[in-house]
């Protein structure tokens, strides 16, 4: 097929999608067709570019007295949460993601008793909740 040079500049310009459609008069097969001719990466949605989702989470924080990190972004039912890509999971999880490198088991909740942080380093999952139980009650006795 014989390539315009308008739409391969516009899609080597990373513009997007709807944009050169409607800019440049051509359907969506054509730009579609020009982009595997050229053999560029297909779109993201929305047409903007996907961030690491350490970045996304830091962007929605804010940093506290005490190293405790405030979340600045969206809550849903009392919970931090990062909506990315039509997901929308508890900013607690992600934290403790990036912070342990592994997912929570049963519910990630800050453990530093600032309410709502998520600051990772003090996110903890059902296990540390345990172990620190554990060691509360090897050292204190049990509730009697
Ligand atoms: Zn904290």
């Amino acid at each position: 097929m014989k390539l315009r040079e308008d739409v391969a500049a516009a899609l080597r310009a990373n513009l997007p999608q709807r944009d050169i459609m409607r800019t440049l008069h051509v359907g969506y097969n054509t730009v579609v067709a020009h982009r595997k001719a050229l053999a560029l990466p297909a779109p993201v949605r929305g047409g903007h570019p996907l961030q690491p989702i350490e970045t996304e989470f830091y962007a929605r924080t804010e940093p506290v007295d005490g190293g405790h990190l405030r979340w600045t972004g969206h809550h849903a039912n009392g919970v931090p949460r990062l909506g990315r890509q039509g997901k929308h999971p508890s900013a607690y999880r992600v934290g403790f993601r990036l912070h342990h490198g592994r997912e929570p088991i049963g519910h990630a909740k800050p453990g530093c008793g600032y309410p709502q942080c998520v600051a990772p380093a003090h996110l903890e999952d059902r296990p540390m909740r345990e172990q620190i139980q554990a060691q509360l009650t090897a050292i204190f006795g049990g509730a009697r």
